[in-house]
């Protein structure tokens, strides 16, 4: 079976920072990530590179910042007034904390506190980075409807409902 649209893929992959190959993550030796092809559940250089393979298919892709996590950018950097952060026990540079836009929810690291401004940073941990990763296909299954609708894999390494 083809990895396609509607079609739920699982794999076992390690990533690393291709730019001194020092390991991200990986999935070695745990269960393999399962995602909805397609469905943008995953960053769109791997989605892309593993259209139209096949299972035990083994392969390696480097995919550029921008088809990753997205280019870091100063502009994601903001200092808020530290009210904001009224309500919180402590507030401290490395904490993440959730906050919502008009895309949705963002994480936030905070980088730095002072006594009036925190300093918080929107870029994903991963920006900028160009990403290596050693894939292979384990297993390619039919989505069904309800996936289909909902956008994400169901049961086991999927999403699961209350
Ligand atoms: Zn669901």
């Amino acid at each position: 079976m083809t990895i396609t649209e509607r079609k739920v893929v699982s794999i076992h992959y390690t990533v690393a920072d291709a730019a001194n190959a020092e390991v991200i993550d990986k999935s070695d030796g745990g269960e393999p990530m399962v995602y909805l092809h397609g469905a943008q559940n995953i960053i769109p250089g791997l989605e892309q590179a593993l259209e139209g393979k096949v299972v035990g298919d083994e392969f390696e892709v480097t995919v550029e910042a921008a088809e990753a996590y997205g280019d870091y950018s100063e502009d994601r950097i903001q200092q808020v007034p530290i009210e904001a952060f009224e309500g919180m026990e402590k507030i401290e540079p490395g904490m993440m904390v959730t906050a919502e836009s008009d895309d949705g929810q963002v994480n936030l690291m905070i980088t730095e506190v002072t006594e009036t401004t925190v300093t918080v940073d929107a870029n994903h941990p991963l920006s900028g980075k160009t990403l290596k990763f050693d894939v292979k296909v384990e297993a390619v299954r039919d989505a069904s409807d309800e996936e289909m609708a909902h956008g994400h894999v169901h049961g086991a390494g999927g999403h699961h409902h209350d």
